[in-house]
């Protein structure tokens, strides 16, 4: 059996595949396009999933001081009505961990520092895959036992390989996102108007990450989106236009949401797997994306720290392409309800979730963290666990 693994993107899930790998016993190289790592991107909420995934792969000690300590807070209306409140302690006891907020950096370089130096060679965009593992790029070419294919939402190796699939569409909405400096205090909470959410999670060192999705079409460029937002947002809450008032305006972020609403046939073909967005990018509304890039990189790793690479991959298309599938869906289903339009169903949709106790909302929303990892056997007991 070989041992040789490259991946493609050095992305939450590349890395976090990466590191399982190598504790899988795998010699592993990364190529990533961009020339430096991580230093963009606004916040992300990992819920228990991820964070008891992280600790599978050996990286949990490396996260664990980059979470605030779990917070609560509330889902209200736009007229600042609370609708219910949002329990992170009912979330740790039940499931072992809360939902915390990360900065992308911060999560980045923590899982990047679980890696030997010289693992993740960047400046290299892969243009061509084949299912035997032969990856290609500008001005080389490298065999490989394994490859993966973690190079997000508009995959070359998807393209490469999976040429019949249409691709990323656009999901009805856009997101602008943002990171603050001293916000102590803040908490887990969401706003909703119609065809529009504000949301804040709390970031370690008193920061606060912001969220702003709201109904739009494809492709619109916002030439101020701070003025555009303050508009938007008028009559909202004063600590959403705080918020927005308070952020300089280089640090907001604009993505239009795109997700893979055809689901592939398949994960895997021959020696190539796809984890991550390049398998299965979701809407962001359960904050499940990025968390999903984790568990594959655990359930992938687990199985290659078992099996050999043609049933590994099998069992691994098998076993995650239903849940991650499923998850696609239920996002979509997710920004539906939140992003709702009509004033009259906005306002029905919020009385039925003031008539919810808080309970029964936070339980709602955890059924896909109650997930949990699988082990990674080492190869040999001189090879001890990094915990
Ligand atoms: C607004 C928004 C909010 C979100 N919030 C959350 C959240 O709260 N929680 C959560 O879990 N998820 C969230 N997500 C989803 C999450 O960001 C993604 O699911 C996650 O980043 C996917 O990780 P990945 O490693 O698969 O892909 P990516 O993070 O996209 O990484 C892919 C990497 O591959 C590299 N690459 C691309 N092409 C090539 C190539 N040809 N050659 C070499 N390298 C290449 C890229 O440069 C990149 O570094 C959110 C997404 C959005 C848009």
């Amino acid at each position: 059996m070989g041992t040789k693994a490259i991946v493609i993107g050095a992305g939450i899930g590349g890395l976090c595949t990466a590191i399982g790998l190598r504790e899988a016993g795998w010699e592993v190289r990364v190529l990533e396009r961009a020339e430096r790592l991580g230093s963009v991107g606004a916040g992300i909420g990992l819920w228990p999933n991820a964070l008891h995934a992280l600790d599978e792969l050996g990286a949990g000690e490396r996260i664990t001081p980059l979470l605030p300590p779990p917070g609560s807070g509330t889902l209200r209306d736009r007229r600042g009505r609370v609708l219910v409140h949002w329990d992170n302690r009912e979330l740790l006891g039940a499931l072992g961990k809360p939902l915390a907020g990360v900065h992308r950096a911060d999560l980045l370089g923590a899982v990047l520092s679980a890696l030997p130096e010289g693992t993740v060679h960047t400046g290299i965009e892969v243009t061509g895959v084949t299912g035997d593992g032969t990856v290609r790029w500008t001005g080389g070419e490298a065999e490989a036992d394994l490859v993966i294919g973690a190079d997000g939402v508009h995959s070359a190796v998807r393209k490469a390989l999976w040429p019949a699939h249409p691709g990323p569409v656009h999901g009805g909405s856009t997101a602008f996102r943002a990171v603050l400096d001293a916000v102590p205090g803040g908490g887990v909470s969401t706003v909703v108007g119609p065809g529009t959410e504000f949301g804040t999670l709390p970031l370690a060192g008193d920061r606060l990450y912001w969220y702003a999705s709201l109904r739009a079409a494809a492709d619109i460029t916002y030439e101020d989106p701070k003025a555009f937002l303050l508009k938007r947002f008028d009559g909202w809450p004063p600590d959403v236009l705080d918020l927005i008032g308070r952020t300089p305006p280089e640090r907001i972020l604009h993505n239009d949401l795109v997700h893979l609403r055809t689901p592939l046939a398949s994960y895997a073909t021959g020696k190539v797997a796809l984890i991550g967005d390049a398998a299965h990018a979701m809407l962001p509304f359960l904050a499940q994306g990025g968390c999903q890039a984790i568990e594959d990189a655990t359930v992938l790793a687990s199985l290659l720290s078992r099996r050999p690479v043609p049933e590994a991959l099998a069992r691994y298309d098998a076993e995650r392409r239903p849940r991650t599938q499923e998850l696609v869906r239920l996002s979509t289903r997710a920004g539906q309800a939140v992003l709702l339009a009509n004033p009259l169903a906005v306002a029905a949709r919020n009385q039925l979730i003031r008539l919810m106790p808080s309970r029964g909302h936070t339980r709602r929303l955890s059924v896909p963290a109650r997930w949990r990892p699988p082990a990674i056997v080492t190869p040999s007991p001189d090879r001890p666990r990094r915990r």
